[in-house]
């Protein structure tokens, strides 16, 4: 009989989440880290995502995490001599009266977190985006550098670093249990053998809730839904749309994208968010939704009737019960560590998320204190964070 192997510290999941949180543990030289990928990197959420980085909360510690993510992708090709995607296209959040006071809490929240965010009049806003219809807005919340990037890229870059730092990524390998000895986690299972390790991190976005089943936890009330993105071309002579954008009346996101392209979807927590077993993933947009989509943003960028509907594609999304991240320690399992429940907004944090969770397991106060919100036992404890009124991405 050979050996069992072993590591210092085993990541499950090869999404941007268990990449960065590779990259970031090897920096910290916490020892022989193994990266453990049921298909290939990138497979989950994160090659389908929309990659959008709006520098946007109702939530003071979720802006927190995407200024200092924010950093990194502005810094990327500095970092990891090699680019990430990054298009700075501004954000602009619509919101109506209603969202009035919301949206300037944002802006005064975005500020304290070193995040440059201003409120414009609809006037203000018809300048930046002369073909869109201002009708019914009243306040604008606008952060000039937002935008979007490559999740691929992003990926690649950090498997790519943590792999040169000595990171072993395994693809093709799927955890299948948990090892404990009392309270505490000795590995994982998987079908070619155990790996003994004391401490291991779960980053397996819509897995996740089925691998705290598989590993005899208490659930966290997470689940998967299966979110569509539509995309438009055109039209020739006016063009998509140029800033990112949250449409807070209509419950729509969209960006532009290369070759002419509006990527789109809703915000709307009962459209595009419904829980899916994950066997019954396809990876469509399906036609009633796109025409929910398309017809709202048409209303927003009347030019965009014009516009021809392109293939979309739908992603797994992982959604929890406050719709925020759940990053930290699983108390029933001392070594084990969760980052997951993203909620459609993993990949804008993706490089604090894994910088944090290394800091965390590292025995870092700062990491401690920031990711402390976001703790898995708020749920069991009843207290969960507040919902955002803005809508799925807010
Ligand atoms: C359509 C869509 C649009 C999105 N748009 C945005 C956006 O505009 N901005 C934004 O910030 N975020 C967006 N997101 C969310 C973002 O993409 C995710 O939050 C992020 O990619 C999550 O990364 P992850 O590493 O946690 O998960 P994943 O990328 O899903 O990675 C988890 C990995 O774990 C692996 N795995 C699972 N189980 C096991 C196992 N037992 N053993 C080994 N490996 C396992 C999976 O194969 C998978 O590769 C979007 C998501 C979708 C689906």
């Amino acid at each position: 009989m050979g050996s069992v192997e072993t590591a210092d510290v085993v990541i499950i999941g090869g999404g941007v989440i268990g990449a960065s949180t590779a990259y970031y543990l090897a920096r910290r030289k916490l020892g022989r880290i193994v990266l453990l990928e049921r298909e290939t990197l990138g497979s989950g959420s994160t090659g389908r995502s929309v990659a959008s980085i709006d520098l946007f909360s109702h939530h003071p510690a979720a802006l927190a995490l995407q200024a200092r993510a924010y950093e990194v992708f502005a810094h990327f090709e500095e970092i990891f001599g090699q680019e990430c995607g990054l298009v700075i296209t501004g954000l602009a959040v619509l919101g109506g009266s209603e969202h009035a006071a919301g949206l300037q809490q944002a802006a005064l929240s975005a500020g304290a977190a070193g995040i440059e965010a201003d409120l414009l009049s609809p006037a203000e806003f018809a300048a930046l985006e002369p073909a869109a219809d201002v009708t019914g807005l009243a306040s604008i919340y606008y952060a000039p550098l937002g935008g979007y990037a490559d999740p691929m890229l992003t990926t690649n870059a950090f498997a790519g670093a943590a792999r040169h730092s000595g990171v072993i990524f395994q693809q093709g390998r799927s955890v299948t249990g948990l090892r404990r000895q009392g309270g505490q986690v000795a590995g994982v299972e998987t079908a070619s053998g155990p790996i003994a390790a004391p401490v291991v991190v779960s980053a397996a976005g819509p897995w996740s809730q089925r691998l705290l089943k598989l590993f005899g936890l208490s659930d966290l009330g997470l689940y998967a839904c299966d979110h569509p993105v539509i995309s438009m071309h055109g039209p020739a002579d006016v063009g998509p749309p140029q800033l990112s954008l949250l449409d807070l009346p209509h419950q729509t996101y969209a960006r532009p994208e290369t070759g002419h392209l509006t990527l789109a979807g809703s915000m709307d927590r009962s459209v595009g968010y419904e829980p899916i077993e994950l066997e019954n993933f396809r990876g469509q947009a399906a036609a009633e939704y796109t025409f929910w989509v398309a017809e709202r943003l048409v209303q927003r960028y009347p030019a965009l009737e014009a516009s021809e509907l392109r293939q979309g594609w739908s992603g797994l999304m992982t959604i929890s019960p406050d719709w925020q991240p759940v990053l930290g320690a699983i108390p029933e399992a001392r070594g084990l560590y969760i980052a997951t429940g993203f909620s459609g907004q993993g990949f804008k944090i993706g490089p604090a998320v894994g910088d944090l969770m290394a800091g965390l397991i590292a025995g870092e106060a700062e990491a401690a204190e920031l990711l402390a919100p976001f703790h898995p036992s708020r749920f069991a404890e009843g207290r969960p964070l507040a919902k955002s009124e803005f809508g799925a991405l807010g």
